[in-house]
């Protein structure tokens, strides 16, 4: 299933269990808080309690056998099926782990590393068209917000707009949105606040929609009224950086080599040390996945794989900007998911 034979042959296991939400999902397609599932050559157990039991059955009982229990219930089957050795996932924390060796003495554990990971990072269609419709959602709500951006108006009035918009189409949030007026904008995660916009300002708002659970990120900065020639040189060489990273995106291409191509850009205007993180993340499940365009990420791009491209510069006590869009790793360079317009919006 989903490439799990891959796993248990790589890593040499019978069988593996995950337990955190965000893979169980992923192999399930079912989400619940309480889950534990067992994969074996033959057959999926999916363990969980009696407030997803009946509705697991019917959503995914073709695939897995639902049962009612947890560990302890795997531990037993693990007996009765002779499994010598079994892969754990890589997200539990040290105490499960601990807790999994003594509940299973006598077995070999294999820690699978980064293999659920790995497994995540390239998208199959029906991810990709989840993550799309989730976009479209996004782009929505960036077009629907404009006309609400006023002087006057407060981050935390745009952030609630913002987020009913997403609700009132379908979506969960992807995330808590970002929305950042002028000198808050220097913080690339500022907390909404009361403060309300001038005239002269940027506007960052960084959001996203989760569909049928998948997640999509975009960041726009608009500005109200015309903004100093600073902040519009700073925002044109954000702006060209993003473009540039994402034409270098292609299939076989390093990670950090795309961060590259954006730190470099920004260091002809002397901006790349106001540029404080990473260019992008993966996006799935989680907002945050691996692969990631960071300086220390030497992962290999391939088709399918879905990364932001976010670009920022921030000026602490003056001002920030960042213009995040998410691209599709395709067989000869990437597809921009994220529609909506990037030039400098002046309201
Ligand atoms: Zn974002
Ligand atoms: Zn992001």
């Amino acid at each position: 299933m989903n490439g799990t034979m891959d796993i248990m042959k790589k890593y040499g296991c019978d069988a593996v269990i995950a337990i955190t939400p965000s893979n169980t999902f992923y192999l399930s397609g079912y989400e619940s808080s309480n889950c534990t599932i067992l994969l074996t050559d033959d057959k999926s157990y999916f363990f969980t309690d009696m407030r997803y039991l009946e509705e697991a059955k019917s959503c995914i009982g073709d695939r897995f056998e639902v049962c009612l229990g947890g560990i302890n219930e795997i531990a037993e089957i693990v007996k009765t099926l002779r499994i010598s050795a079994l892969g754990v996932e890589e997200s539990v924390s040290h105490i499960e782990y601990k807790a999994l060796e003594k509940l299973f003495e006598g077995l070999k554990l294999i820690a699978v590393d980064d293999a659920f990971k790995e497994l995540r990072a390239v998208k199959s269609e029906r991810e990709i068209s989840l993550i799309k419709q989730a976009q479209v959602v996004t782009d929505t709500a960036f077009k629907e917000i404009l006309p609400f951006i006023k002087e006057g108006v407060s981050e935390i009035e745009i952030a609630a707009r913002l987020e009913y918009i997403i609700l009132k189409n379908g979506c969960e949030l992807a995330f808590d949105s970002i929305v950042a007026f002028g000198d808050n904008g220097s913080k690339p995660h500022a907390h909404r606040s009361e403060r309300t916009l001038k005239r002269g300002e940027f506007v960052t708002m960084d959001f996203g929609a989760k569909y049928r659970g998948y997640c999509s990120d975009m960041t726009r900065t608009v500005a109200l009224g015309t903004v100093d020639e600073r902040k519009a040189r700073a925002y044109n060489a954000v702006l060209e950086a993003n473009k540039l990273a994402a034409k270098a995106i292609k299939p076989g291409e390093k990670c950090c080599d795309i961060d590259a191509v954006a730190r470099n850009y920004l260091a002809k205007f002397s901006l790349d040390k106001y540029f404080a993180h990473s260019l992008g993340h993966s996006v799935g499940v989680d907002i945050h996945e691996m692969p990631a365009f960071s300086p220390r990420c030497d992962a290999v791009l391939k088709p399918g794989m879905i990364i932001t491209v976010e670009p920022g510069v921030y000026l602490e006590g003056d001002f920030g900007l960042r213009i995040e869009d998410m691209a599709l790793v395709t067989e000869n360079g990437s597809e921009n998911l994220t529609h909506s317009d990037k030039n400098l919006i002046v309201l």
